[in-house]
């Protein structure tokens, strides 16, 4: 009854991108196996590099050109949870179709890099008993997503679907995409939708509102002195970032779309010597821009002026603007759920606190939906994994949905347009 109504719904094209996907099932599974077992955490250069080349391939066999691009480096005050090596530029790889004038411009994008220490003993993908859970590091954030963005393009291809497309993959956005996001919000300018391949939410929920995020660094400098012998003289730093932290977390209110969350600290050498160096590192959410600003402006007082101990210095970077729900991201959301109706699925809509390249192409004017991953779990921890059946699922409403849009079923309002043309925040 099910195939009947669908059979129904689906366009004879769109049938056959289906089919297509289906019979793919095993390879796709293959695929995430593969990607998987390249370990792209903690900035993990040779295996970055090495999931790079593979991906190159399959993307210059579908007739893209091929290129990589490097944004501005990192600012060298986020410190401790990034890799050592302050040096490296992550980069962007960007494969582009050449492009047919007549269909709209998708640009679609993922993330290469995982959370996940290569070193580790999490590495490669494993299969429940049952097939249908698959749990490996990224399975679900995000390798998944370009396992199915890959075979989506493939089954376009394959069934003469012509569509403009580019596909951006950078190896940064687990840490806040301070070096690529110059390259993103470039790509966002030249395109006209947007597919980000982050994961489902619960229940193959599609996010349409998210807030946005900041990363913030304090550094207190005091001067050091022996406690026993000239406690007097010394001006501790960590007693200062101590009197600082309760300042930062007092301006979190929640309940009006604001959080501060401080954390890792580091300070002092020895106990019996007074600090003169203590730092701590945080994070803010806010739901809007006004409410980043408010927290931006707060956290900036707590900086001092002059040279005068204790010193207090503040950085900041507030790298992922809020992604409030815009007419043209609707628009482009409700074309996802009659697709997703269309192949028996469901895609309720939710608004996240998480953050992803979404937040920052939607602020290029870039109407965008950035949930069309695959489903699964405990992202980010060492039982991440992905629902099997997902693979298959998700990528035919990836499919179908580029195959409207190529088609022109879909279409962006003007207004949409025109308020990305007039979009110059910041
Ligand atoms: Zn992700």
């Amino acid at each position: 009854m099910v195939d009947i109504l669908r059979a129904m719904t689906l366009a004879v094209t769109e049938q056959r991108l289906c089919d297509r996907i289906a019979s793919r099932g095993s390879e796709l599974l293959r695929d995430l196996a593969a990607h998987v077992a390249i370990p792209t955490g903690h900035d993990h250069q040779p295996g970055l590099a090495r999931y790079r080349d593979l991906l190159a391939a399959r993307l210059k066999s579908l007739g893209a050109g091929v290129e990589i691009l490097t944004g501005r480096p990192r600012p060298r005050w986020l410190g401790p949870e990034l890799a050592d090596d302050s040096s490296f530029t992550p980069p962007v790889l960007v494969a582009r179709t050449v492009a047919n004038s007549a269909t709209p411009g998708v640009l679609i994008v993922g993330h290469m890099d995982t959370v996940h220490d290569p070193r580790g003993s999490f590495q490669t993908l494993s299969v429940s008993s049952d097939g249908r859970i698959a749990s490996g590091p990224g399975a679900v954030d995000m390798k998944g997503g370009i396992v199915i963005a890959l075979a989506a393009l493939e089954a376009l291809a394959a069934e003469g679907v012509e569509l403009a497309w580019t596909l951006a993959l950078n190896s940064d956005e687990e840490t806040g995409s301070f070096s690529s996001d110059s390259v993103l919000r470039a790509l966002a300018r030249e395109h006209e939708v947007g597919l980000v391949l982050e994961p489902a939410l619960p229940g193959g929920a599609l996010a349409i509102e998210r807030m946005g995020s900041g990363q913030f660094m304090i550094e207190v400098f005091g001067r050091a002195a022996h406690v026993g012998r000239d406690f007097a003289k010394g001006v501790s730093a960590v007693h200062e970032l101590g009197r600082i932290i309760a300042k930062a977390a007092d301006l979190a209110k929640p309940q009006s779309g604001r959080i501060v969350n401080v954390g890792p600290l580091r300070g002092g050498s020895a106990t019996n010597i007074v600090a003169d160096y203590a730092a701590c590192w945080g994070n803010v959410r806010y739901a809007d821009a006004a409410a980043g600003e408010a927290l931006a402006r707060a956290l900036e007082a707590l900086g001092t002026p002059g040279d005068e101990l204790p010193r207090v210095a503040v950085h900041r970077g507030w790298n992922r603007p809020a992604k409030p729900l815009t007419p043209g991201t609707e628009q482009l959301a409700l074309a996802a759920r009659a697709v997703a109706e269309d192949l028996g699925q469901s895609l309720p809509f939710e608004k996240t606190g998480g953050v992803c390249d979404g937040n920052n192409l939607q602020d290029e004017g870039l109407p965008v939906i950035d949930t069309l991953g695959v489903r699964g779990g405990n992202l980010h921890r060492t039982d991440e994994f992905v629902e099997v059946a997902s693979l298959i699922e998700r990528c035919q409403l990836l499919a179908v949905l580029m195959a409207r849009l190529a088609g022109g079923a879909v279409r962006i309002k003007p207004a949409a347009a025109a308020a990305r043309r007039g979009s110059k925040r910041r």
